[in-house]
C-alpha cells in the first residue's frame, strides 16, 4: 500500500513574515492529522528554506526545494547545489516543473542530470511531467508523457525511479482553475505506472504518483479517490494554510 504525499510548491511567493504566518498556520491545522497517514512537504523559495526548516523542527512536515543545479560545485554563478540543499535539511527537490521547462528552456537532458544530482545527495526528486493543451488536443498526451519519463530512466536507470516521486501536471491545468477531471488524470497516471511496470513491477507498484494543476480543497478528494493518484503537488492553494491542510486531510 502506497502512502499518500501532498507537496506544496510555493513558487516565487512570500516574504519572511507571510511565510512565518503560513507555516504557523499549517502546524496548527495539521496538528491532528495522524502522522502515519500522509507524507507532507512544502517547497519554499530557496532563501526561505532555512527559516522554514527551523520553524518546522519537530514537525512531520518535510521541506523541499523547487529547483537545483545539475552540478555539484564550482563556478556556476547564481546556482544552488544538491549538496547545499542536503546540508540545509531538505528532503525533496522538484525537477522539471513545466514553468522551468518552458520559461527557462530546461531540456529532458537537463532534468535527467538534475534528477541524478538530487539522488546523489540522498534527496528525493519530484519529477514533473505534463502536456500542453495543443498536445492533448492532438492526442499526443500519453506518448509525450512516456517520452519525458523515459528520458530520465535512460540516464538514471529504472531502479533509481524507486527513490523518486513523479508528478503529472498538465500544463493547461496549472494556475488556470481548470483541473484535469479525475478520469483524465487517472488515465495518465495509469499509463505512467504501466511505462514503469514494463521495466519493473516492483518500482511501478511502490512509486508515489502525484497529480498537480488547480488542486483545491473541493476537488482533492475526488482526485485522490482514483487508484493511481497517490497525492498532489499543489501551487496556489498551498499558500493558504486552511486550504492546504484540507487537501492533506483528503489524501
Ligand atoms: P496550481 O495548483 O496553482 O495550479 O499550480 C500547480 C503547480 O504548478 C504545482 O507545481
Amino acid at each position: 500500500m502506497r502512502r499518500s504525499l501532498v507537496v506544496g510548491n510555493w513558487k516565487m511567493h512570500g516574504s519572511a513574515a507571510s511565510i512565518d504566518t503560513l507555516v504557523t498556520g499549517l502546524q496548527q491545522q495539521l496538528a491532528n492529522l495522524p502522522a502515519d497517514q500522509t507524507d507532507i512537504a512544502v517547497c519554499p523559495p530557496f532563501v526561505f528554506i532555512p527559516q522554514v526548516i527551523s520553524q518546522l523542527e519537530g514537525s512531520a512536515i518535510a521541506c523541499g526545494a523547487q529547483n537545483v543545479s545539475d552540478q555539484q560545485e564550482g563556478a556556476y554563478t547564481g546556482e544552488i547545489s544538491a549538496t547545499m540543499l542536503a546540508e540545509l535539511g531538505c528532503q525533496y527537490v522538484i525537477v522539471g516543473h513545466s514553468e522551468r521547462r518552458t520559461l527557462m528552456a530546461e531540456s529532458d537532458a537537463d532534468i535527467a542530470a538534475k534528477f541524478t544530482a538530487v539522488q546523489s545527495q540522498g534527496l528525493t526528486p519530484i519529477l514533473c511531467v505534463g502536456e500542453s493543451l495543443a498536445q492533448r488536443e492532438a492526442g499526443e498526451t500519453l506518448s509525450w508523457i512516456e517520452q519525458q519519463i523515459k528520458a530520465v530512466i535512460a540516464v538514471a536507470g529504472i531502479e533509481a525511479m524507486a527513490a523518486s516521486v513523479i508528478a503529472y501536471e498538465p500544463i493547461w491545468a496549472i494556475g488556470t482553475g481548470k483541473t484535469a477531471s479525475p478520469e483524465q488524470a487517472q488515465e495518465v497516471h495509469a499509463h505512467i505506472r504501466q511505462v514503469l511496470a514494463n521495466e519493473s513491477q516492483a518500482v511501478a507498484g511502490a512509486l508515489q504518483l502525484l497529480y498537480g494543476g488547480s488542486v483545491k480543497a473541493d476537488n482533492a478528494a475526488e482526485l485522490f479517490g482514483k487508484q493511481d493518484i497517490d497525492g498532489a503537488l499543489v501551487g496556489g492553494a498551498a499558500l493558504k494554510a486552511a486550504d492546504f491542510a484540507a487537501i492533506c486531510m483528503a489524501a
